[in-house]
């Protein structure tokens, strides 16, 4: 799913998300000058991948890790209140743009509620508190991938989980290893996308 058409598609529903609205197809049609047809197609692979949600009207409510659908992981983005799709999106979001961020979740195996902190996209503190990057394969990163990349109190929580939940492929990173690969993930192609293809992707 790195085509340049659906980049292009994704990259410009992000953008538009980060304003904390949801988008028109018609509009997201006109940020890629697609044909409405054309950026049907993309959509539906995109959906199908687990890489964009749309509402039950059609409308664009998540694209690259961006929600306005709630879930657990709240997250202030430069001084937006949104959602992501996993505590990976909310660290590593915040450091590929380089911008002041909040995230507030609950830890993956206790419930604690966590914060972090972000100034110009780096983690302020929380040494102890570790992610789950999970290591499958999967063919859709929203229900596949998402559900299991968690953030953790720390260490000794992050492997009660990991042991509860079966041992799962994946391993464990401190938030500031995450903000050190959020630039990378979230990359665009400058020759598809609007000023960045995310090269080495974990999903
Ligand atoms: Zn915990």
């Amino acid at each position: 799913m790195a085509d340049r058409a659906s980049e292009a598609v994704r990259w410009a529903a992000f953008d538009r998300l980060r304003a904390g609205r949801a988008i028109a197809v018609a509009d997201l049609a006109a940020d890629v000058q697609f044909g409405m047809d054309e950026l049907g197609e993309v959509l539906g692979g995109l959906v199908a991948a687990g890489l964009l949600e749309r509402d039950t009207d059609g409308i664009v409510v998540g694209s690259h890790g961006l929600t306005l659908r709630p879930t657990v992981h709240h997250l202030v983005l430069d001084g937006v209140a949104l959602h992501t799709w996993c505590a990976l999106d909310a660290v590593a979001i915040p450091a590929a743009l380089g911008v002041d961020a909040e995230l507030t979740t609950c830890c993956g195996w206790c419930d604690q509620s966590l914060r972090v902190t972000a100034v110009a996209g780096r983690p302020r503190g929380g040494e102890e508190l570790r992610v789950w990057v999970p290591g499958m394969d999967c063919e859709n990163v929203l229900e596949q991938f998402c559900p299991f990349a968690n953030l953790f109190c720390g260490s000794d929580h992050l492997e009660q989980w990991r042991v509860g939940a079966g041992e799962p492929p994946g391993h464990a990173c401190t938030v500031t290893e995450i903000a050190d690969l959020g630039p990378t993930w979230w990359s665009r192609d400058p020759d598809c996308c609007t000023p960045g293809a995310g090269e080495g992707q974990p999903w």
